[in-house]
């Protein structure tokens, strides 16, 4: 892995647009054990910062200056229907970070310009952002304060270097490790429920339905819980 992030020349600008809702997904996963964290850290239950994680994908509108779903939750419901039980509940693995009208992150502070409200116990995935891994293999998001590759020569220019790419490094192999183990045991949270049927017409009109009152029922499969949580966009 440090072999492969030494070539990024990356040092955050704080331009805080990977928390904001203009410029395109912002959509933070947060694994359990970083719900129980954040949640004892600032006394708040997870329903008051976390939603179940469904494709959201937002557009920001310039002019009332807040974000709207790109897709109607109609398209977004038959783009996931295969998630959709007969009964109308869509089934999500795990949670993400509630944002606010703006489309910001609920952490975003409002006083303070780019400022993180729990910057210090943050989720893995902004610590590692603009970086991310599949299966070790190293990839990365679109970032302003991420720079061209280095070249050999370039590399021996930046002295602290290394520290930040062992750290950076260590964060990324925990952050895969941990979320597959969270996969894991979703999956078989999951398989209790394979006598449900999937993707029927009458399960995504049941979620139609619901979507009629701003309303979508889930199943929320946590590493050790089922949850059903009424989510209301
Ligand atoms: S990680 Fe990138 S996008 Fe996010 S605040 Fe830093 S420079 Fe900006
Ligand atoms: S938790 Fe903090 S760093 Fe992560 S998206 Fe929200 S405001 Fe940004």
């Amino acid at each position: 892995m440090e072999n492969q992030l030494k070539f990024f020349n990356f040092s955050c600008k704080k331009c805080g647009k990977c928390c904001s809702g203009r410029f395109g997904d912002n959509a933070v996963y947060v694994r359990f054990d970083e719900i129980e964290e954040i949640s004892e850290k600032i006394n708040l239950s997870p329903d008051e910062f976390t939603v179940p994680l469904i494709p959201d994908l937002y557009n920001f509108d310039e002019e009332s200056e807040t974000c709207e779903h790109k897709l109607n939750m109609y398209k977004i419901l038959e783009n996931i229907s295969f998630q959709i039980d007969e009964d109308g509940f869509v089934h999500t693995p795990g949670r993400m970070l509630s944002r606010k009208k703006s489309g910001d992150c609920i952490f975003l502070d409002d006083k303070i310009k780019n400022h993180c409200l729990i910057y210090d116990f943050r989720p893995d995935l902004c610590k590692t952002f603009p970086f991310y891994t599949i299966s070790g293999r190293l990839d990365y998001c679109k970032c302003e304060g991420l720079e061209k590759k280095l070249d050999s020569f370039e590399l021996n220019k930046h002295s602290d270097y290394d520290e930040k790419i062992v750290k950076m490094s260590m964060l990324l192999d925990k952050r895969e490790f941990k979320d597959k183990v969270e996969m894991e045991s979703i999956k078989h949270h999951f398989l209790k429920n394979k006598n449900k049927r999937f993707g029927t017409k009458e399960g995504l009109k049941k979620a139609y339905k619901n979507a009629e009152n701003n309303l979508i029922k889930c199943v929320v499969y946590d590493i050790n819980e089922i949850t059903n949580v009424d989510y209301y966009f």
